[in-house]
């Protein structure tokens, strides 16, 4: 038998459960399937997960309008209202504080979890929504009528609309014939809950080293979240390392800036990628999140890309059912992938130029850099254009950003 719904969305992670809640709180029906259940609840005093993710006001928006910031804020977020950058080759600095905005904080760490966790919970609530989990898609077909996937199981489902979001190797990509460009960048994040001497003081804290940013977030508990970006053979000798031996090169890489780090949980390390779909719309087919672009974690806005994905595309297909126009017809869905396609790259170049700029050994650039960095800190024009940016307050926004 088949099933049909206005929109199915493949991939329950941080966009497309964002995609889902959003579509569902305007009533669309929509159904949102995962191979995986994720977790949602976990013992008070455990330690925090080490995927976590730097969210920005605008990403607070579009979570707070579909419901679920305040939930996860019950679980828990980070908030930070100082940014402080600087590079270990030079003498450049850059610091930023919420005071001189009109904003209380300048963004939040949250633990992937606590946001994928709230989103479920309120997807559970709203009637338009179903959740179909365990579900693992073997073939998808697109005509000018529909999508239409298989399941595993043999189910056949429709849909005026399939938006996948599942994530950076995407099978739905593959699957829908859409071609990336791309290189990897040779370089890991390596992610772990550490416990520190200082306090974090509600500060974002990123070091600039020759391998790449080291970055050091702070948890709402008192602890740091740190990303460290290093040469992939570097991270994995540093997963290797006993926990005395990493702690040492942690301190000697973070300065000192939060005293002797005390204790670090779990190590990870995630091979990082540039890359980019060549297109992020087929017919009654769209690409959201990293199934569209992976980018350099190193300003942390990979999941805001995706958020700013999720609640522009949830605008297209909320105003085309509006207009009694065919939700899933390419024509309605370019509107989207125009609005998002240029935007991601921008940010995703940006990304990978620090990235380029911060990696080079030559003196003269070293020094150059440093004095751009500082140029930027003292010329309050410059530094608000680059909050403002950081927070993700820029033109076009979707209305669930503002
Ligand atoms: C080290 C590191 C640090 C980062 N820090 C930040 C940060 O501070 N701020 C920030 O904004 N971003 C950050 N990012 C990026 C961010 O983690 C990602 O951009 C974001 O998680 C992508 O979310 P997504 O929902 O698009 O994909 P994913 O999180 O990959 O979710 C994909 C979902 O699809 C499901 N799935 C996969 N295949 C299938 C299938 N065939 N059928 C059904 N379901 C499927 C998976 O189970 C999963 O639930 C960081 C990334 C890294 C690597």
């Amino acid at each position: 038998m088949k099933q049909h719904y206005s929109v199915i969305v493949v991939g329950g992670g941080i966009v497309g459960a964002t995609a889902a809640c959003a579509l569902a709180t305007e009533g669309i029906e929509v159904a949102l399937l995962d191979v995986h259940n994720p977790i949602r609840t976990w013992p008070e005093d455990e330690q925090a997960d080490i995927r976590v993710s730097a969210l920005t006001r605008a990403s607070q928006n579009i979570l707070t309008k579909i419901g679920v910031w305040d939930a996860m804020a019950q679980r828990s977020v980070g908030p930070y209202d100082q940014m402080h950058v600087w590079d270990a080759s030079s003498a450049g600095v850059l610091h930023f504080d919420a005071a001189d905005t009109k904003y209380d904080v300048l963004g939040h760490i949250v633990e992937n979890r606590v946001t994928v966790a709230a989103l479920w919970d309120q997807l559970d609530a709203l009637p338009s929504a179903s959740i179909l989990c365990p579900a693992k898609v073997m073939d998808l077909t697109c005509d000018t009528d529909k999508a239409e996937i298989i399941l595993e199981d043999g189910a056949v489902l429709t849909a005026d609309v399939l938006i996948a979001a599942d994530g950076r190797d995407s099978a739905l990509r593959q699957m829908a014939g859409i071609q990336t460009t791309g290189w990897e960048y040779q370089q890991d994040g390596l992610v772990a809950t550490i416990s520190s001497e200082k306090s974090h003081q509600q500060t974002a804290w990123q070091r600039f080293l020759p391998e790449g940013p080291l970055a050091l977030l702070p948890l709402k508990n008192g602890d740091c979240s740190i990303v460290w970006t290093l040469k992939h053979e570097t991270a994995q000798e540093y997963l290797a390392l006993t926990e005395n031996e990493f702690l040492q090169k942690l301190e000697q890489a973070s300065e000192g800036v939060l005293g002797n780090i005390l204790s670090v949980g779990p190590r990870g390390a995630f091979p990082l990628r540039f890359q980019y779909a060549q297109q992020y719309t087929a017919e009654h087919f769209v690409l959201v999140g990293d199934a569209a672009h992976a980018m350099h974690p190193l300003a942390g806005q990979g999941a805001n890309a995706g958020l700013l994905d999720a609640a522009a595309i949830a605008e297209t297909i909320i105003q085309t059912e509006q207009a009694s126009r065919p939700m899933g017809s390419h024509k309605s869905l370019r509107r989207y992938e125009r609005w998002r396609k240029g935007d991601n790259l921008a940010m995703m170049s940006s990304m990978d130029v620090i990235n380029k700029m911060y990696t080079q050994d030559n003196e003269a650039f070293k020094q150059l850099r440093g004095t751009g960095m500082q140029v930027i800190n003292q010329t309050n024009l410059l530094k608000n254009y680059f909050n403002q940016y950081a927070m993700g307050l820029r033109d076009d926004l979707p209305e669930l950003a503002n």
